[in-house]
């Protein structure tokens, strides 16, 4: 069988009007395949599950860039997978050093005007983001040598911190790419067969999912520079729209489609 996993700012979701409406035909197309859609974003489940209605799937969601998976009612999984992981997050940073405490303020420490502030929302989507089950970002203003001892403490407690373009964020230690591997597992499991595994994105913070992915498919997005040709691109296994957002996407997959993969 085949799953799709895409990443949604700027790659399913327009850059500037988060709308996926260019890309409605290739969903279509999946849906009458019955082509498992896996969502895969920064964004927290109570942000992602309008979107998922909206799209009118219901599947797993990878959910704050891969620091947990929503909607999956897996009964074999175990571990570190639910949503006291972000109690024990907050725990952590109450029980740092207050030296080292005062370098840090996430999501959990900022009002819902304060996350609108700091993230472009609008204050009805700043509340969904603050609604957190397994990150915390935030920003760090601490000396690099503060740094150091705060990702090592972090380590130390199993955890980890990824500097993305806007923010610190306070993590298990997973991934997108990790996340997808998980749910590749589950479906070949699931099926008993194969799982071919599509991934679509548009930044550095997917380049692992999609190198991982047997095809991986880079969405343009002018907004920003270009992500590096890998070894998996010059094997022709990762391809590039050249259309950004939902119509690359858009294209990509009816490609994909023509050729005969999906
Ligand atoms: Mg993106």
């Amino acid at each position: 069988m085949i799953v799709v996993f895409t990443d949604l700012d700027g790659t399913l979701l327009d850059h500037d009007s988060y709308s996926f409406e260019a890309a409605r035909p290739a969903l279509a197309l999946l849906k009458a395949r019955d082509i498992p859609l896996v969502l895969a974003s920064s964004k927290t489940e109570a942000e992602m599950r309008p979107l998922s209605m909206a799209l009118g799937i219901d599947y797993p969601l990878i959910v704050e860039n891969g620091a947990g998976i929503a909607n999956w009612r897996n009964t074999e999984r175990g571990g570190d997978d639910s949503p006291s992981l972000y109690q024990r997050i907050r725990l952590f940073l109450a029980a740092l050093p207050q030296e080292l405490r005062g370098c840090f303020t996430g999501f959990g420490d900022w009002s819902v005007e304060e996350v609108a502030l700091a993230t472009g929302l609008s204050l009805e989507a700043a509340a969904l983001a603050k609604q957190r089950n397994f990150s915390e970002p935030g920003h760090f203003t601490g000396s690099d040598v503060q740094r150091r001892a705060f990702s090592a403490l972090l380590e130390a407690a199993g955890f980890q911190a990824m500097q993305g373009g806007r923010f610190f964020t306070v993590m298990p230690r997973t991934s997108k790419a990790v996340r997808m591997a998980e749910l590749v597992a589950y479906y070949r499991r699931q099926s008993g067969e194969a799982v071919v595994s599509v991934a679509l994105g548009d930044a550095p913070n997917d380049l692992a999912m999609l190198e991982a992915a047997d095809c991986g498919i880079i969405i343009a997005n002018p907004s920003h520079t270009p992500l590096p040709v890998t070894e998996r691109e010059r094997q022709g296994l990762i391809l590039r729209s050249e259309e950004p957002g939902p119509a690359g996407w858009n294209r990509m997959i009816h490609h994909l489609v023509a050729t005969g993969l999906l």
